[in-house]
């Protein structure tokens, strides 16, 4: 049977990337040597970072004076080194879920780090607008797309927090939308994700970080959490998690070749659209997110109070018609469908006909 995946994270990556990942395992580019035991310093490996680096530049019209990074340790690494790196008085951040929440905590153990707005009495169902921004804080940190709870700032949100912002460095965790829709570069300081929802196996970070705003704090920064270390050493300073920069390049490569992410954008408002429009006419059935604030790659829905006991015949259902990872998060409850890049309108039309046929045979 066709299995549909729709797991929020690590999530589907496209078949071709997994089927050319899985090659270069055997054989690296007919070396005779398995990606796995190649040195990451070696002819072999640099023009990979090289053109993954150069692909993230072009798809996402990166502006010069920016510089596109590496690394290990997460998204939950950078809630620490953003800090690390920038945090010299003050830092300003908007609570929008689980995640925003957690690089706050971070921030904290480095100065001053204000909470401008949440959402959490609403358990994020929302995105707030009702706040301004402290003139005086380093930078302003926002979560773009916030995985768990299905929201994610709309263009014209966005549009607002540019305005909102001032002069303030913007720093963005697009773990879970970044690729999915054209996004302006310049008007940040940092945008940062785990690779491993829309771009690469787990074990990959990727940054994208404007030059210039680095080297004014005044702490010592350990060679290895400076943003510095792994600018100037072209993501090659330490052992690069290899195998998922390699997937991520093969990706980016996928999505040139499929239009760019102007296309992406395109076929993800499709796929949101159909998948949200089939809860939205559900008898049983009531999406989570605020309209205006909805999630084009996390589609957050629950059972209706009066068809709660539903939940684990619904989810046995869905299982036994191949539908994989829909289960909701613990915070949220119900279910949710991560619709990620790579996941194409087919699969999306196939949950819709999954949960409609539930429906009738109720
Ligand atoms: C998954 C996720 C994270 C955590 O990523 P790790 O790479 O596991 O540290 C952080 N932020 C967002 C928005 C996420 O979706």
């Amino acid at each position: 049977m066709k299995k549909y995946n729709f797991n929020a994270g690590p999530s589907i990556l496209p078949a071709e990337v997994i089927r050319q990942t899985a090659d270069a395992v055997l054989d690296f580019q007919g070396e005779g040597l398995s990606l796995l035991e190649i040195s990451h310093r070696a002819k072999y490996f640099q023009p990979v970072v090289d053109e993954a680096v150069a692909l993230m530049k072009e798809l996402l019209r990166i502006p010069d004076g920016y510089s596109v990074i590496f690394l290990g340790g997460g998204a939950s690494l950078q809630f620490c080194m953003v800090p690390f790196n920038l945090l010299e008085k003050k830092a300003a951040y908007l609570n929008t879920g689980v995640w925003a929440k957690k690089a706050l905590k971070e921030a904290k153990g480095f100065g001053e780090a204000v909470e401008v707005a949440s959402s959490a009495d609403a358990n994020f169902t929302f995105i707030p607008t009702d706040y301004e921004v402290p003139q005086d804080a380093d930078y302003f940190h926002i979560t773009t797309n916030n995985t768990i709870y299905g929201t994610e700032l709309s263009d014209s949100k966005l549009a607002d927090i540019y305005k909102k912002k001032g002069q303030v460095t913007l720093v963005a965790d697009m773990s879970s939308d970044i690729l999915s829709r054209p996004i302006d570069v310049s008007k940040y300081g940092i945008i940062y994700g785990g690779a491993q929802k829309n771009l690469a196996p787990a074990g990959v970070t990727f940054v994208i970080i404007k030059n210039d705003i680095l080297g004014k704090v005044s702490r010592h920064i350990p060679t290895m959490l400076d943003y510095r270390t792994h600018i100037d050493g072209g993501s090659l300073f330490n052992t690069p998690p290899v195998l998922p920069i390699y997937s991520a390049m093969l990706t980016l490569r996928w999505l040139k070749q499929n239009g760019g992410v102007e296309a992406a954008e395109k076929r993800n408002i499709e796929k949101a659209a159909t998948l949200y429009d089939c809860i939205d006419h559900s008898k049983i059935f009531v999406g989570t997110a605020k309209e205006e604030d909805r999630s084009r790659m996390n589609l957050c829905f629950v059972l209706k109070p009066e068809y709660q006991d539903l939940q684990d015949d619904f989810f046995k259902f869905a299982s036994e018609k191949g539908m994989v990872g829909v289960k909701g998060h613990r915070s949220v409850g119900g279910f949710r469908a991560s619709l990620y890049n790579a996941m194409d309108i087919e699969g999306v039309r196939a949950l819709v006909e999954c949960i409609k046929e539930y429906e009738r045979k109720l």
